[in-house]
């Protein structure tokens, strides 16, 4: 995993002290300093928290936490959020897929033992008794991310439920969410798009306090709290559909600032209708986890056993 240390030095001036700016935002028109950005960043993550009632009295909040850049300025907002409140608790885990050479759960357990952050790691290993790389020997890595998305997914899921939690927050910032609207509008996938937020027996409700900020702005956060950028990326990252989608998305929203914004307000309001009706919901009669029509776990699961 690279780390890379970047000075900040910029000629520009922040629109509120005259400090240094560290950022401009395009779609505000404003420079920002250091202390104005964090104070901006934090002010909306708290906001969409806020509007969605994410956090309540009583609470545990697991994060999802691989120790990329989304996920360490999560732990940190949360942690900086949260540490004094008596009412919340907040544990973090970490899901290592076993791909060779890309997560290190030791990494991110230290990470959090440096916040004081209590810290679980589950490996496909040991919960299905495979791993990425095994399914991509198996299977080529066309589809390692449908699969490894779904498995892992299961897997946080079931980790978080274990430990108590009441929420499983991720990392997903506005960039991530635009692209999933989009991914699923090219695939014509109406279910997911009209997938509601309504609670599902056995499924930690998952909260996304990023929502509404874009990726570059917390992978600066990431950088400003604690000095490094991570670069690491997965192997089999340029097999995802997510990745011609990011590049399409990105070309067209430099000329169109909004583009990510409006995706994700179309994305929010869809769900809200597919809210609206009353969804099937069933358990898987083998693993007995939560699904839709079939236990797409287990039916991988199979495929990479077989080998078919
Ligand atoms: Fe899994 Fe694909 Fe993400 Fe790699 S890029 S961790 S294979 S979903």
């Amino acid at each position: 995993m690279l780390m890379i240390k970047v000075d900040l030095i910029s000629p520009m001036r922040c629109d509120k002290c005259r400090r240094p700016a560290v950022l401009f935002q395009r779609y505000s028109g404003l420079h920002l300093c250091r202390d104005h950005f964090i104070a901006d960043f934090e002010t909306r993550a708290k906001r969409t928290i806020r509007e969605n009632r994410w956090v309540l009295p009583g609470d545990r909040i697991a994060v999802a936490f691989s120790g990329g850049k989304d996920s360490s300025a999560l732990l940190i907002f949360l942690h900086t959020l949260l540490s004094k409140r008596r009412d919340v608790s907040l544990l973090s885990i970490t899901i290592d897929e076993g791909i060779r050479g890309y997560r290190d759960p030791a990494r991110a357990r230290s990470f959090a033992g440096d916040l004081g952050v209590p810290h679980v790691t589950v490996s496909f290993q040991e919960r299905y008794g495979t791993t990425v790389d095994g399914i991509v020997e198996k299977k080529g890595d066309a589809l390692s991310c449908s699969y490894c998305g779904v498995l892992r997914r299961n897997l946080l899921n079931e980790a978080a439920r274990d430990a108590g939690a009441t929420r499983l927050a991720l990392g997903f910032n506005l960039d991530d969410e635009a692209q999933t609207v989009l991914m699923n509008v090219l695939r014509g996938d109406s279910a997911r798009l009209l997938r509601g937020t309504r609670p599902v027996p056995g499924m930690v409700p998952r909260i996304k306090p990023f929502l509404s900020i874009p990726e570059r702005e917390v992978a600066l956060y990431t950088y400003l709290q604690t000095g490094r950028i991570d670069t690491g990326r997965c192997p089999y990252s340029h097999n995802a559909l997510r990745a011609e989608v990011r590049q399409m998305l990105n070309a067209y929203a430099w000329k169109h600032p909004a583009t990510r914004f409006a995706l994700v307000n179309l994305g929010q309001e869809l769900a809200a209708l597919g809210s609206a009706s009353p969804g099937t919901v069933h358990t898987c009669t083998r693993c007995g986890e939560p699904c839709g029509t079939t236990c797409r776990s287990c039916e991988i699961l199979d495929e990479v056993r077989d080998g078919a």
